[in-house]
């Protein structure tokens, strides 16, 4: 199975040649395909497998001739436990993102730097990558709606539980659109994990690597 077998953008494809993904790896072969079909998922995947491209491609090819006039607010979340993640997830995107007939804009925000850069970076966003406190103050100070928000990726949910995060999360969770598709990556599973699964999956498909 190949990447031009998927249904991806075709010009997605093209970059991903461009950029020597030859094969996609098995998390992909089984994630992307399932992401496209607008399903929930749930990936237990250890970081290198290649789990943020099994995410990331599909979720720009979902956007790419759907840009309705009435987005005026981020239609991804992908929330993450740390600000390294955040850079990485964020450089995947752009990585791909940009060259798209349909540019997907995309930003990260995280705690621990000045706050004001961020709001002005917002403007125009479709995808946001966050760390969950940070989220919550741009949403309290009216900088961030996640009235819009069609996909939800939980990022290493294992070790955003894991650093205290859960009640952040929740309050996000209450913020978003009913109708959305969730997709959950994480390394390990858990009691509390599975009491997340429980609130934001709908019927997932489930991988393990
Ligand atoms: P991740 O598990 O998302 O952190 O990805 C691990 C590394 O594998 C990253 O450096 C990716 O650029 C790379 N990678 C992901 N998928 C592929 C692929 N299908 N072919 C080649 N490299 C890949």
């Amino acid at each position: 199975m190949s990447f031009s077998s998927f249904g991806l953008s075709p010009a997605l494809v093209n970059i991903l040649t461009a950029q020597h993904y030859t094969q996609p790896y098995p998390i992909q072969k089984e994630a992307i395909p399932a992401i496209l079909q607008q399903k929930d998922l749930l990936g237990i995947a250890p970081t290198g497998s290649g789990k943020t491209a099994s995410y990331v491609l599909p979720i720009l090819t979902n956007l790419q001739g759907q840009v309705a006039p009435k987005n005026r607010h981020a239609r991804v979340l992908v929330l993450v436990p740390t600000r390294e993640l955040a850079v990485q997830v964020r450089d995947v995107f752009i990585q791909f993102g940009t060259e798209l007939p349909e540019r997907v804009k995309t930003i990260a925000v995280f705690g621990g730097v000045s706050i004001n850069p961020q709001m002005i970076g917002l403007q125009g966003v479709q995808v946001l990558v966050a760390t969950p406190g940070r989220l919550l103050e741009l949403v309290d100070s009216k900088a961030v709606h996640l009235s819009e928000i069609e996909t939800l990726v939980l990022d290493e949910a294992d070790k955003m539980l894991n650093l205290g995060f859960q009640e952040e999360m929740t309050r996000i969770f209450a913020l978003l659109p009913k109708k959305r598709q969730n997709l959950l990556f994480s390394a390990t599973l858990s009691d509390k994990l599975d009491s997340i699964n429980q609130i934001i999956l709908n019927n997932p498909v489930v991988i393990k690597i």
